[in-house]
């Protein structure tokens, strides 16, 4: 049973024009013949017993409040399943259960299904803001070889939620979870701190990954709920992104990284989605050597007007920026 949607207060805070209609019912202009309704068609049971037109008193109707909440705002089925307190539906049957349910019809064992639907960090992942003394090379590899001020890898270790190993696969490497926009893991890429390993960054298989980082990107959880997001900032990698942030999040500038230096179609989905919903700007800012990819790039994100900012003189490389100077690059993208 759903909790009783309060009409008075909904109709009140968005000063609906409503007026009595006897006891516990009131009218208000129908929203779904628009024009059509010269007055106040539509009455509503403030008790919750639903809500008709007598207008259209076969199609206009019904009675849970959704329905009628998100014609009255205009707005999508999920805030009016947001306001009226209703749990989203469940989620279609994926192809999957489906197969699978057919296969039990026919006997048949289900087949294991394709991907994990939780995925959670390895036990040989360390988080970075936990004490313990092996984890002394990969605060050295923020502050000495990136360049960090301690403060900044502190704030950078608690943000992205930085994990380390010494054992396993990705032993001797920085980890960077990544999250979907409700904080769920899809996957981590891991930086080599040293400098003789082969790969730079190493991610689990495809078939492991709930969502193979070149299909998403860094930081969704925070981009979301960023307060006053004003520029989100597209880099290549993590190191350059993490830079842009912790110089810019004060500003209001927002990074994240591609994992590289193609855009995938589900990356250019998240970030026309972030625009539309947070982020007035949108910036580029990749290697200086990388002209061509910026262009196509900014091609492949047309509508968006891309600002395409210029790294210093004599800098090739965000992640390589002092903090002076990408504090300096985050109050240009402001302008
Ligand atoms: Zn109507």
């Amino acid at each position: 049973v759903l909790p009783k949607f309060d009409w008075e207060r909904f109709l009140r805070t968005h000063h609906v024009d409503a007026a009595p209609s006897g006891a516990r019912q009131v009218v208000v202009h129908c929203p779904f013949c628009g024009p059509d309704d010269p007055s106040h068609h539509m009455s509503i049971n403030l008790d919750g017993r639903g809500w008709r037109c007598w207008r259209a008193p076969e199609s206009h109707f019904g009675r849970a409040p959704t329905k009628l909440v998100q014609k009255m705002l205009g707005c999508t089925i999920e805030e009016a399943l947001r306001i009226t307190g209703a749990d989203a539906p469940p989620p279609p049957p994926t192809s999957e259960a489906l197969v699978a349910n057919l296969a039990r019809l026919r006997g048949q064992a289900a087949p294991a299904p394709t991907r994990p639907r939780r995925l959670v960090l390895p036990e040989k992942f360390h988080p970075l803001t936990q004490d313990d003394e092996r984890s002394e090379p990969f605060w050295h590899y923020l502050t000495e070889v990136r360049g960090y001020r301690a403060s900044e890898a502190r704030w950078l270790a608690e943000a992205y939620d930085l994990h380390w190993a010494v054992t396993g696969p990705y032993a001797w490497r920085l980890i960077f979870p990544v999250r979907d926009r409700y904080g769920d893991l899809l996957t981590w890429t891991a930086r080599a701190v040293g400098a003789t390993a082969k790969l730079r960054y190493k991610q689990p298989p495809d078939d492991l990954a709930r969502t193979p980082a070149p299909r998403t990107l860094l930081g969704l959880d925070w981009l979301w709920r960023a307060p006053d997001p004003r520029v989100l900032v597209l880099c290549e990698g993590p190191l350059d992104a993490t830079r842009i942030t912790v110089s810019g999040a004060s500003m209001g500038v927002w990074a994240t990284c591609l994992f590289g230096l193609n855009l995938s179609a589900d990356q250019r989905d998240l970030i026309l989605e972030l625009a539309a919903a947070r982020f007035p700007r949108v910036a580029l800012l990749l290697d200086a050597t990388a002209d061509r990819d910026r262009l196509r790039i900014a091609r492949q994100l047309t509508p968006l007007r891309l600002a395409l900012p210029r790294l210093p003189p004599g800098s090739d490389d965000p992640g390589e920026l002092t903090a002076a100077q990408a504090a300096q690059l985050c109050l240009e993208m402001l302008d």
